[in-house]
């Protein structure tokens, strides 16, 4: 049986180890056929990264990418397009970052330093990457981009504060980029998670409770988990979603229809 994505070449960034959500993008799209690049920050996570792929006997080059710096990504995206023999029809957005001690307390708080700082990790560089791919993309005659956001763009989230506002602006450059880019035939999207405990998620104050609210209350009383957040990229990469641009799907077992919880 021909799978989902045979002969599609996709680049991976933000795998920090085995919980990440974008190991489970990793996961499923090896799955369907893909043909994976990894992009990581830093020799750690390239290290856990290389395990990973040894156990899962997976072989995809691994680059190094601080996506906060702006040669950095062409230098990543040279390296991509070398080793897809120049062209690219994927890849998954999973960056974000804030100051640990935006994420506590009042919004009102946040500092200059702070709103700024998360804005540029966890919006511009999907902005940026979204630049460098695009060439790469055109040569494939058209592509996918997938990010990551979280309810509290259009919600106020108690702790997500200054990243909430930052995920509102990740959601309309998801707009902003599908409207440019689709001529090109390349669509922009975003996978709106529901709460999982990885690394990033530990540095938002409280984040256990967001956990147990979920299960009491979503429709489907449990969490979400990185396999079943990785499915929905997958489609969304893949030529199922072909018609699918600019939009924003929920994988949170129905929390966000909720009304007061
Ligand atoms: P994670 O800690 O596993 O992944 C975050 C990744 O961001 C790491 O790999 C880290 O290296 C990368 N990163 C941060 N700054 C970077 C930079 N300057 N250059 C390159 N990479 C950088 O956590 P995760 O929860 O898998 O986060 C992935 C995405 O999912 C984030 O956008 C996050 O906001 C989003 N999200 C997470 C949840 C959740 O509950 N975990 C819910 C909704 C959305």
């Amino acid at each position: 049986m021909p799978q989902l994505m045979e002969g599609k070449r996709i680049l991976v960034t933000g795998v920090r180890n085995k919980w990440s959500i974008a190991w489970g993008a990793a996961s499923a799209l090896r799955r369907e056929g893909a043909s994976l690049a990894f992009s990581v920050m830093g020799d750690r996570e390239e290290g856990n990264v290389k395990k990973l792929l040894e156990e899962e006997k997976l072989e995809a080059p691994i680059f190094q990418c601080d996506a906060s710096d702006d040669a950095q990504i062409d230098a990543l995206f040279e390296q991509v397009g070398r080793h897809f023999d120049g062209a690219l029809d994927g890849f998954v957005h999973s960056i974000a970052f804030a100051n640990k001690d935006e994420l506590s307390g009042e919004y009102i708080n946040t500092s200059r330093e702070g709103f700024a700082l998360a804005h540029d990790r966890s919006v511009y560089t999907l902005v940026r990457m979204a630049r460098a791919a695009r060439p790469l993309m055109q040569a494939a005659n058209g592509g996918s981009i997938v990010t990551l956001t979280y309810l509290g763009s259009e919600r106020v989230v108690p702790n997500y504060n200054v990243m909430g506002v930052a995920k509102a602006a990740l959601e309309a450059s998801v707009r902003y980029l599908a409207a440019d880019l689709g001529p090109d035939q390349i669509r922009v999207n975003a996978v709106s998670s529901g709460p999982i405990k990885t690394l990033a998620a530990s540095a938002i104050a409280g984040f256990d409770a967001m956990l147990q609210r979920v299960e009491q209350t979503a429709p489907l009383r449990r969490r979400v988990t990185i396999e079943e957040v990785g499915d929905t990229i997958l489609y969304l990469l893949s030529p199922l979603a072909r018609a699918v641009t600019g939009e924003v799907i929920y994988v949170d077992c129905g929390y966000h229809i909720m009304g007061m919880v």
